[in-house]
């Protein structure tokens, strides 16, 4: 006799509970897919340049290279930045807001796997100007633009 498990709906909740049940089992993913924040940039301005304190969270955050989000933040924004130390250097005046919805477009873009939304992944190079995002949870594999 067929089970009758495919036929049933399980209740939202029960549905919820199995679900924590099976991620408090594999703490590390669980950990990610729950607590996984964009951390919000912390900069002040001096003089004519931006001063990003937190950039190390921010690549450790998406297990990049700071000089990697350097990179695209410098050809979003259209100027020079440098990592020195701990910070970025942004050649130009930007407030806080402003650099959130760049790092948040990286995310979303380099960092965040489209079909699975889990932020384990690496970019490998693609050449003409293109890179492979692939996702390390799901295996997904697409060309996105390099920048
Ligand atoms: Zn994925």
């Amino acid at each position: 006799m067929q089970s009758t498990i495919h036929g049933e709906r399980l209740e939202d909740s029960e549905y919820e509970r199995l679900l924590s049940r099976a991620l408090s089992k594999v703490p590390d993913l669980a950990a990610q897919s729950v607590d996984f924040a964009i951390p919000k940039v912390d900069s002040i301005n001096e003089g004519t340049k931006t001063i990003v304190n937190n950039i190390m969270a921010i690549a450790d955050k998406a297990r990049r290279k700071p000089e990697e989000i350097a990179r695209f933040l410098s050809k979003e924004l259209g100027v020079p930045i440098s990592v020195e130390g701990q910070r970025l250097i942004v050649n130009g005046r930007f407030n806080a807001k402003d650099l959130d919805a760049k790092i948040l477009n990286y995310f979303n873009t380099y960092v965040i796997c489209k079909e699975c939304h889990k932020p384990d992944s690496h970019l490998e190079s693609a050449g003409r100007g293109m890179l492979y995002f692939v996702c390390e949870a799901c295996g997904a594999r697409y060309a996105v633009k390099n920048y």
